[in-house]
Order: structure tokens, then C-alpha cells, then sequence
């Protein structure tokens, strides 16, 4: 049921290592693989250096049954992948009459004729098979090593995907175990990671680190879970590795659905309550209410936002006492308090919710720092929950994760209303 045939994929070329291009190519045969039930465990960008790949392949080769190359097969100079392969595996080439033909009639098609440098792009390693390439001048081609089988492929992601077609796919399908391999993520927003970490690692030891991953955003946590196998087998290991994240993670896990953010599971808890939401925030300015009205269908539930940026406008629009912003200042508990009791009131709305906070670059003071966020959320049986926040990041990061924990605050007080008998667990758990 493991998958037993484990790749590496190397792809080649210098402007994937600057800072204007990825290795988009990697990730859609990640894709392919997985479908195979091939998992990638290595993954390497290398420049247009001979050296550099020379030592990324003497790495791999004899050690991952399955090693992917891709780019490097032009005319040009800096093309080197073919005299790489051909000193990393001590293996000869020689120039292929009929590759040198064919590409003269690439060039003769277009009016064209073949420049001498593509001869280059002829040159085939003993006991390769040549993939062609009816999207590029370069074959591809194919050879086993050491046990393993190298395939090398075009850069050019359409002449990839091409050849990913016409020769990996037909390869996999009969040389792979099938069956592929899933993903599931369980998200979890505004808990640290080092406590989502401790908290799933029963689930190392249950069925493997390289099964369980935990990656951290600002305000969200992703644990992915992954599970091979035939169809219904492995949907089985993932629904009980779901179950499983959720018995650890509690009432932290907001979904188990990759595509579902935060904002949208909070609107399904308003609309399935029949409540209504309003916002009055600051330091924000309306991202709060940007994310609520983000989802369709939310007309049903959020009635409106206040941008309640200057004191004078707290005070007048939302009715936070001038002797309140006075004595504890405009970033403190009681005006967050206050705020998300005008928005209940102005907006006639059953839930409230005030943000007030220091975004930053500037403003921040030894008592205030820089991320200083008060929030509350005011329900309609006249209960306020209240946080003092210190985010960490620039003022894009605590604005974000300021309208992140604003929602997750209100997700848990619904949840905890809607059900009791979780209360008790949860007042346990949500210590953060
Ligand atoms: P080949 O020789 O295999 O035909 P090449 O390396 O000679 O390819 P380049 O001119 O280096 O071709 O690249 C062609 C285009 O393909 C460039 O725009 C390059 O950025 C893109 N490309 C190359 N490798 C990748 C990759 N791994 N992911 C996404 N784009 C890539
Ligand atoms: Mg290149």
C-alpha cells in the first residue's frame, strides 16, 4: 500500500535560483507523481553549471529509483545537462543521425537552417531512449543508472508537459504502485505552532513523520495529512487521520477542508444560528469587514462596518465615551469594548466586534509596542469577550492576523453558545 518508488526531480537553470521565476515545473510533475503514488523526496534547483550538476546527480542517481532533470537540453552554451549526465555516469554519447535530421526539418519547416549549435541538441547518451519533442527542437531521453531510471527533460514548461504525456505518464503508469497518494489539511487559526506541534505529535508516532506536516502562516496553522493506497482504502486512512488531528486538536481545528478560510466558516456558524454580525474597527480599516462580505451569501448574516479611524469619529459614530479614549487612550480594553458595543447598537446587529491597535511602522510606545491589538466581541446575551494581542510582522501581518483572531474570537464564542457541552473542553483548550 506504501509507495516503494521514491524520485528526486532536479530542475536546471540559472534564472530559477534569482528572484523573478520559479520552478513551476516541479510542481505540476509533484502533481503527476503524486496521481502514481510516487512520493518526490528530493527536490533540487541547480544553475547552468556543469559542476553543480554533476554533484546533484551523483546524489540521486543509485539512490532514488526515479530521477527527473529538467531543462539544460538547448543549443546554447550553458546547456549542459547532457554532458553532465554524461560525466556523473561515465557514459559516452555520440551525435544521432536521424535527431540532427529531424531538427533540420524543424528549422527547414520555417524556412529556416540549422544553425550549427543545434547539433548540440543531437548529442545522445549510450543506451538513452529518445523521447521526442514535437513542441521543441531537444529530444528528451531516457536511461537507466545504477538502478535507476533518469529521465531528462525540456525546460520549456510547454514542451514539458508535452513529453510529461506522451512519456512519464505512460512510464509511471506501468512502473508505479498506483494508486496515488492524498492530502487533507486541518486548519487551525491563532494558536502558535509550537502548540499545534505538540499537540499532533502522537501522530508522528501513530503513522509516520513523513505522513503529518505542520506549516505555519501568520494567524493559521496547516497540518496535512497524507495517506496512499487504492481509492476507498486510503479516503478510510484519511477520514480516520482526520478524526484522529481533531481528538488532538480539539475545537482549534476551524475546518478540515483546504478551500475553506476562516471568514467562510464563521458566516456558515452566523447563518446557521440566525445571528447577525456588525463591525466598528481601527487599526483594520475595514479588513474585517472586506473578509466577512468576501463570501457569497453573506448579506445573510453581516450587516455592516464602521472605519472608526479618528477619535472624534469613535466617539460620535460609535458612541465610545470621550472620557473613555481620555483616560485609557484609543488602543486600550475598554475602547475595544466600547466599539464593539456601538457596532452591536448602530447596526441594530446581534454579535459586535471592536478592533483597536497599533499597526505600525510607527506609533507604537514602551507601554503600546508596535502589534498592540485589543479586540472584543460582544454577543447578544450582553457577554463580552475581550483580547489584548502583540502581533509579531510589519503592518500588512498585524492588520492580517488582527481580522484573523477577530474572527476566530467570534467563531468560538458562537461555537460555544451553539454547543454547551463543548464549553467546558474548550475553555480548557482555548487557553490562547
Ligand atoms: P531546454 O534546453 O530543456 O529546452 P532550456 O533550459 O534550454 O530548456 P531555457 O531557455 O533555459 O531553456 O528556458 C526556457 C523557458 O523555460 C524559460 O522561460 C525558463 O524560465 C523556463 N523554465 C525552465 N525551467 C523551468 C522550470 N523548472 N519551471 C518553470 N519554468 C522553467
Ligand atoms: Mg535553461
Amino acid at each position: 500500500m506504501i509507495a516503494t518508488v521514491h524520485a528526486a526531480w532536479i530542475a536546471v537553470g540559472s534564472e530559477l535560483l534569482g528572484t523573478e521565476r520559479l520552478d513551476t515545473n516541479g510542481l505540476r510533475v509533484t502533481a503527476l507523481l503524486r496521481r502514481h503514488g510516487v512520493e518526490l523526496r528530493r527536490k533540487a534547483v541547480v544553475g547552468d553549471s556543469e559542476d553543480e550538476l554533476v554533484r546533484e546527480l551523483a546524489a540521486t542517481l543509485g539512490v532514488y529509483p526515479l530521477v527527473l532533470v529538467s531543462g539544460g537540453l538547448g543549443p546554447t552554451a550553458d546547456d549542459m545537462t547532457r554532458d553532465a549526465v554524461a560525466r556523473a555516469t561515465g557514459l559516452a554519447m555520440r551525435e544521432e543521425p536521424a535527431v540532427v535530421a529531424d531538427i533540420e526539418a524543424k528549422f527547414a519547416s520555417i524556412g529556416r537552417r540549422m544553425p550549427d549549435v543545434n547539433r548540440r541538441q543531437a548529442q545522445v547518451l549510450a543506451g538513452a531512449e529518445l523521447l521526442a519533442n514535437p513542441r521543441g527542437t531537444a529530444p528528451g531521453q531516457r536511461l537507466q543508472h545504477r538502478g535507476s531510471t533518469l529521465f531528462l527533460l525540456p525546460g520549456p514548461p510547454r514542451e514539458l508537459e508535452g513529453m510529461l504525456e506522451s512519456d512519464l505518464e505512460p512510464w509511471l503508469a506501468r512502473h508505479a504502485p498506483g494508486g496515488g497518494i492524498e492530502a487533507v489539511v486541518v486548519k487551525v487559526a491563532c494558536v502558535p505552532e509550537s502548540e499545534v506541534e505538540e499537540r499532533i505529535a502522537p501522530l508522528y508516532a501513530e503513522v509516520g513523520r513523513e505522513r503529518v506536516t505542520v506549516l505555519a502562516r501568520p494567524g493559521e496553522i496547516r497540518v496535512e495529512l497524507t495517506a496512499s493506497g487504492e481509492g476507498a482504502a486510503r479516503a478510510a486512512e484519511l477520514a480516520r487521520l482526520v478524526t484522529r488531528a481533531r481528538e488532538l486538536l480539539g475545537p482549534w481545528v476551524f475546518t478540515d477542508r483546504a478551500e475553506l478560510e476562516l471568514e467562510a466558516v464563521v458566516g456558515a456558524l452566523l447563518a446557521e444560528a440566525g445571528a447577525t454580525v456588525a463591525t466598528a474597527e481601527s487599526c483594520t480599516g475595514g479588513l474585517l469587514a472586506e473578509r466577512l462580505t468576501a463570501v457569497a451569501g453573506s448579506s445573510a448574516y453581516f450587516l455592516g462596518g464602521a472605519v472608526a479611524y479618528a477619535d472624534i469619529v469613535k466617539e460620535r459614530l460609535l458612541g465610545v465615551p470621550a472620557e473613555t479614549l481620555r483616560d485609557h487612550g484609543a488602543v486600550s480594553e475598554p475602547v475595544a469594548r466600547a466599539l464593539a458595543a456601538g457596532a452591536r447598537e448602530v447596526f441594530a446587529a446581534g454579535w459586535g466586534i471592536g478592533i483597536t491597535g497599533v499597526a505600525g511602522p510607527a506609533g507604537g510606545s514602551e507601554e503600546k509596542p508596535v502589534g498592540t491589538v485589543h479586540l472584543a466581541v460582544a454577543a447578544p446575551d450582553g457577554e463580552t469577550a475581550h483580547r489584548l494581542a502583540r502581533f509579531p510582522g510589519d503592518r500588512q501581518r498585524v492588520r492580517w492576523q488582527a481580522s484573523q483572531l477577530a474572527l476566530e474570537m467570534l467563531r468560538r464564542e458562537l461555537l460555544r453558545r451553539a454547543a454547551p457541552e463543548r464549553a467546558v473542553a474548550e475553555a480548557q483548550e482555548a487557553t490562547r
